[in-house]
Parts: structure tokens; sequence; C-alpha cells
């Protein structure tokens, strides 16, 4: 269990990943993990190319259902879900959220309203980042930027969910933008804001490492790790995997940087609870 071999941001073909979820779960036994969480984007009212289907979602519960005792001589493995937060309607309260088959729940945000109030998807590469907040906002990158806090925080204060995913997976796309804004007291203030009160409310903060192989950033990002520290922040780490050979992907770095910031322990699930586990890597 010192490990710190444990992912519980994972998706599969059920979303966006590219493989079925077994082979995740197979991947994860050969790596020697302990704890495994798999979390789909959870369905959405409308149809996207990323979310699973609703009429899916008893089907991904029952699948989980029979994974966990297959692999429960070899592996924990936990039933989560990715759940956008869009409005006051359209979050992780929602009811269709209410099941005690799910283990824990993710709270992100990937979509937000436009001036016009539109709803666009910002969650993309730099370049396809550019061009919308070009097209869709205006080149106003600033309201971009007031905008995804003030959802994340409307994300924080209703609640349904036990992870904030990816804090400010905004941060690589706006300093790509706009270079300095990220390290602009416009930027770190809505940061340290966000995360007091995600803090005090209890929530496990995530250090997302998808990015981390191809742009040496995590979300919460590293400047922010000093944050974590000084506000007695649960922390996960999780790699967000969409393809099995990336469940460890970007991990061992964040735990050796969160170390480094003085970070000793981290949020595992194990037995069906969290708990504090010690970093154990150097
Ligand atoms: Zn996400
Ligand atoms: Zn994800």
């Amino acid at each position: 269990m010192a490990s710190n071999l444990t992912n519980y941001h994972s998706h599969s073909l059920y979303c966006d990943g590219h493989a079925p979820i077994k082979d995740f779960l197979d991947e994860a036994v050969r790596q020697g993990f302990t704890s495994y969480g798999v979390s789909p984007h959870a369905p959405l009212p409308w149809t996207t190319r990323w979310s699973m289907m609703e009429l899916e979602l008893p089907v991904f519960l029952y699948e989980m259902k029979r994974l966990k005792e297959e692999y429960k001589d070899r592996l924990e493995v936990y039933c989560g879900l990715e759940i956008d937060y869009i409005d006051s309607d359209i979050n992780p309260q929602a009811g269709l959220f209410k099941n005690d088959a799910l283990d824990y729940k993710i709270g992100s945000v990937h979509l937000i309203h436009n001036q016009a109030g539109r709803l666009v998807d910002i969650d993309l590469n730099v370049e396809k980042f550019r061009k919308e907040v070009d097209k869709s906002f205006g080149g106003d990158v600033e309201y971009v930027i007031d905008k995804y806090f003030q959802v994340e925080t409307s994300m924080v204060e209703t609640g349904g969910f036990d992870i904030v995913g990816h804090m400010d997976k905004i941060s690589f796309n706006v300093e790509s933008y706009c270079h300095g804004m990220t390290s602009s007291s416009f930027y770190t203030d809505k940061v340290e804001r966000l995360l007091g009160l995600a803090v005090s409310k209890g929530y496990i903060i995530e250090v997302n490492t998808k990015a981390y192989a191809r742009q040496g950033t995590t979300f919460i990002g590293q400047p922010h790790y000093h944050l974590l520290k000084e506000m007695g922040a649960k922390v996960v780490v999780n790699s967000d995997s969409h393809f099995p050979s990336l469940i460890n992907s970007g991990r061992m770095e964040a735990l050796h940087n969160l170390k480094k910031a003085g970070i000793n322990e981290v949020m595992e699930l194990h037995s069906g609870k969290w708990c504090s586990v010690a970093i154990s890597c150097d």
C-alpha cells in the first residue's frame, strides 16, 4: 500500500477513452497498482462525442459490479464518474448521480458560456483554444478566465462530488494565448480563492498528470503546490488516462514534486474508504 500506485481518473469506451475498462484494469494489475478507479464522463442532457449516454449509465454500473468481483483478489476496483458542472440545473448534484453503486465522483468544468450565452467547449488543445477564444469570446481571454473560475466556484459551492477535477486546467492554454497571464495576480488570486474555498469545504484536490509528459504541467499546476501545503489540502494524484499504457503517466513525477513542496501524504481509496497514505517515492 506504500507504493502510491493508484489512479481514480480514467476513461474508457463508455466515453472518449480508447480501450475497454478491462484493459485498464489488466494494465493496473500488470504495473502492481493497489487500487484503481474508473470515471467515465457522465451523461449530459444532450449528446456529445466525449460523454456517456444516459442509457449507458446502468450498463456501466452493472459492468463495474462484475469487474469488482472478477478482480477482487488482484486489485481494489472502484466505480466513479467525472461529472460536468454546467449550471444550477446540470451538475454533480443531479438526481441521476445519486446512486449507491458510485464509490466517488469527480466534479469538472470543460464547458463555459460565452458573452452571448452560448455554451462553448474550452477543453481543447492550444491551437483550437486560441481559435475558440478569438471566434466565440471575441478574443477576450480575461472573460474566459473570469467565467471559468466563476463556474468552478459555483461547482464547489453546489457540491455533490468528492474530488475537484483538474482545477486550473485552462492554465497551459491561457499562458500560450497570453504569455505571463498565469503568473499575474489576476490569475493567481483566482486559483488561491477557489482552492481556499474547496479546501474549506473538505474536497479532495486533484493533481491531474494527463498533460505532464507532453507539456510538463499538472492541473492544479506546480506553482500552486505550496498553497496545497499551506492550506492543508487533501490531495489525490490522477493520470486522467484515456489509454491503458498511460495509467501512471506523470504520476511519479508529480508525487516527487509534491514531496519537494512539503506535502508528505496523498489520498487513496482502500477498503472502500479514502485514507491518507505517505508518499513513498523520493
Ligand atoms: Zn476532465
Ligand atoms: Zn477526464
